[in-house]
């Protein structure tokens, strides 16, 4: 089987969405670009995480055909070809019903950079992209539409939450610190102050959590 490394990173993270509970059921999807191939990995359409397995899972090239698989791509394929082919810095995306984001896609709210982590993981407003059926490509239009050169975190107006990064990892991260944003926020409301950070802690937060962590040996 070809592209274990992708399919293993997306199997991962599709069982950890659910696991998480940051999607119900089946919905949801996951997606990994193979690096130098016009090539993704998707989540087959609607099938029980606990149980797939990977070679269950879709290889589509960049023209939407079906090169490897069994069963029917996620239906929000058309939405993650259109992220790949318009930012070539994109090597992965997570696709949540998270409730606490839902609630801003619901209200369409941008959800506000108030947490250190939003800063530095995501690094500004997670905005709304309007609303389309799910898996139309209508949706994917207005998603190319609204998502920024470096946006990390976009919300699908009352359906959910994207999350994009260099990999599997990085994706599932920002989609963690965007729903966890997203509580805090509804929670700080309920109190009466939300208090974003101001713009230039925020550039100096996201700018320095490239040097957090160690560094690999
Ligand atoms: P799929 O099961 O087809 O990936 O769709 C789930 C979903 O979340 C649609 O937006
Ligand atoms: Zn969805």
């Amino acid at each position: 089987m070809k592209y274990l490394a992708e399919r293993n990173e997306v199997l991962q993270t599709a069982q950890e969405i659910s696991a998480a509970r940051l999607v119900n059921g089946t919905w949801g999807n996951v997606s990994r670009r193979v690096d130098e191939q016009p090539l993704m990995v998707i989540t087959p359409s609607g099938m029980d995480y606990n149980t797939m397995t990977l070679e269950d899972m879709a290889l589509i090239d960049f023209d939407f055909n079906l090169v490897e698989g069994e069963y029917k791509p996620s239906s929000e394929t058309p939405l993650h070809l259109a992220i790949y082919k318009n930012r070539s810095d994109i090597g992965a995306i997570v696709h949540v019903h998270s409730p606490w984001a839902t609630a801003f896609a619901v209200a369409h709210q941008d959800i506000p950079v108030i947490l250190e982590e939003t800063a530095q993981v995501i690094g500004h407003p997670v905005k709304v992209a309007s609303y389309a059926r799910c898996g139309s490509s209508e949706l994917a239009t207005n998603v190319i539409n609204n998502l920024g050169k470096h946006d990390k975190a976009l919300l699908l107006a009352n359906h959910g939450l994207l999350g994009m990064g260099k990999n599997t990892a990085d994706a599932l991260r920002v989609c963690y610190i965007a729903e966890k944003t997203a509580m805090i926020a509804s929670y700080a409301t309920m109190l009466g102050a939300v208090n974003t950070l101001n713009p230039e802690d925020i550039k100096v937060l996201s700018e320095e959590f490239k040097y957090y962590g160690q560094k690999k040996k």
